[in-house]
């Protein structure tokens, strides 16, 4: 809770991509990343990146942050976990302050990296925090259009966006109808959970805007033929709001959540060099 506090803060201005508060929410996770002690996956954890604007003079430059825990097996499959750390900054000036959108996810992110320092996985995992999800999904289209990895070794997507409001009560686990083998490992890492754990939002026959399919981050991975799981909440009052504030978040259901997302990541780790999706 403090670092979801810290992270939909005021002074970071609702953290809009291209702006400076985009660069202070950066280099706090940075900060984090350093204090857990998770190294860049490259030179540097910054990677930039164009964000084409329809008109091209008014392009600017957007950053995801990348970093990598080591498994004990070194060119064998990779898990790609992402959360996006943009918002929509200030409108009609009110701070929207993202803290369920996607302050969470972030924060979801760190403590599994901390976890796994603690007891290292089998497979290499990357840490993305990508930037400018809500003006199009840039950051993770980027990120996929120039892999910094063979595309062969990244079995699995596991994106988080909006993981910390109780308001309906329960967590969605999405894509697993896209590929079904992930269905039975979510279904044992949830017997544990102390939240309800839901199946869907992921079948091209729902309503207008019930399939989360390309609603966030994992689009881009589905769209590369990647599989990907997808965690978050069902859209609340606050969702877009100024009101998006850290202190409607229920701690126990957040830390539930949390709980859940670790063994979740436990057992996709052990199942990673199986996990295909069948062909469509
Ligand atoms: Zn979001």
């Amino acid at each position: 809770m403090a670092r979801l506090s810290a992270l939909s803060a005021d002074y970071m201005q609702g953290r809009r991509a291209g702006t400076p508060d985009a660069a202070r929410a950066r280099a706090w996770i940075i900060r984090e990343l350093q204090s857990i002690g998770v190294s860049p996956l490259g030179a540097r954890y910054e990677s930039p990146f164009t964000i084409r604007s329809r008109r091209p003079t008014a392009d600017t430059l957007g950053v995801n942050l990348l970093a990598r825990i080591p498994g004990r097996r070194p060119d064998g499959p990779v898990l790609v976990l992402s959360a996006h750390y943009d918002h929509v900054g200030v409108q009609n000036g009110l701070i929207h302050n993202g803290a369920d959108d996607n302050a969470s996810g972030c924060v979801a992110l760190l403590a599994i990296a901390e976890q796994l320092k603690a007891n290292p996985p089998e497979h290499d995992v990357i840490l993305a925090f990508f930037d400018a999800e809500e003006s199009g999904l840039h950051g993770a289209r980027a990120f996929v259009a120039a892999l910094p990895i063979a595309r062969e070794r990244i079995a699995l997507n596991v994106n988080f966006d909006m993981v910390a409001r109780q308001d309906r009560g329960a967590i969605w686990v999405a894509g697993t109808s896209h590929t079904p083998m992930l269905r039975p490992l979510a279904e044992l890492a949830a017997k544990n959970a102390r939240i309800p754990v839901r199946f869907g939002h992921d079948t091209k026959d729902l309503p207008r805007g019930d399939d989360w399919t390309q609603s966030s981050d994992h689009g881009p991975f589905h769209s590369a033929g990647i599989p990907f799981l997808y965690l978050g909440v069902e859209d609340h009052a606050d969702y877009h709001q100024p009101g998006d504030d850290a202190d409607k978040v229920d701690p126990r259901f957040f830390h539930a959540v949390v709980d859940f997302a670790i063994q979740l990541v436990q057992r996709l780790d052990s199942a990673l060099p199986t996990i295909r999706r069948p062909a469509q």
